[in-house]
């Protein structure tokens, strides 16, 4: 078989439906956008795009001076909320959803709004866990529990196929991995194929595709995301100061 020359041509072949519905698993708002910026934008030309976006960010640093002095927790998670819808509409993302709130809550249960866990530098670009377990955390929830709310949006959106972190999580952060064991899980008891997004930079197991063509629509959706980042010299230029590549380049691979 001869490498697929797009994304859509690799995703058409894995589920064999022309223009699937694509149901993408992201950790936090902006994750969309700086993970799969480019991605994003590339296959809402011709699929349609589902997101899940499993937290809202709470334990997020932010930008000084983009709230006013004093805000709240809840007044962050409505900018970063906010901020989200944004950058969807900048990438052409046709619906999207938090996990835990219906339609991705199972059964009659409540809302439950699974919050950011946090992450500590383990080194320069790998994160691991906070200290400290907060019981309403993504990552304290039960894997059970978050893989019915998926199953939940699944049957009532009917995806082809499933887009998720590989098991590195991006650069390590545990609400990326904890989203990676959700996709995988959820993708298995739905059988649904599922196409992992690539963590390593070339990593020689992934199809890799160029997505520069994307690029306008990619750092109009970073720009959305003011909380976190900026965009200088054609980099991301996050609130830590870490500085990241622009989102146009994705590696993916089919698991099953
Ligand atoms: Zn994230």
């Amino acid at each position: 078989m001869t490498a697929p020359a797009t994304p859509l041509e690799m995703l058409e072949a894995v589920c064999a439906v022309a223009r699937p519905r694509v149901l993408v698993v992201h950790a936090h708002p902006d994750d969309e956008t700086v993970q799969t910026g480019g991605l994003m934008a590339s296959l809402a030309r011709n699929t349609h795009l589902i997101l899940a976006t499993c937290t809202r960010g709470e334990a997020g640093e932010i930008v000084p001076g983009i709230l006013p002095e004093g805000f709240t927790e809840t007044e962050y998670v409505a900018k970063r909320e906010h901020e989200l819808a944004e950058a969807c509409s900048a990438l052409g993302i046709q619906e999207r959803y938090f996990l835990g709130m219906p339609p991705a809550r199972a059964g009659r249960l409540l809302r439950r709004d699974y919050r950011d866990s946090g992450m500590r530098w383990v080194r320069e670009g790998l994160a691991g866990p906070a200290d400290g377990t907060d019981p309403r955390t993504f990552t304290s929830a039960q894997l059970e529990e978050e893989v019915a709310d998926l199953l939940a949006l699944i049957r009532a959106t009917s995806p082809d196929v499933i887009l998720g972190y590989d098991r590195e999580g991006s650069y390590g952060h545990p609400d990326h991995i904890r989203a990676h064991e959700l996709a995988a899980a959820a993708a298995s008891a739905a059988d649904l194929p599922l196409v992992e997004i690539a963590s390593a930079d070339e990593a020689p197991e992934f199809s890799w595709f160029d997505l520069s063509s994307r690029k306008a629509e990619a750092v109009a959706a970073l720009g959305c995301h003011a909380t976190q980042l900026r965009v200088v010299n054609q980099e991301i230029v996050h609130v830590g100061g870490q500085h990241q590549r622009l989102p146009l380049r994705s590696g993916l691979r089919l698991v099953h």
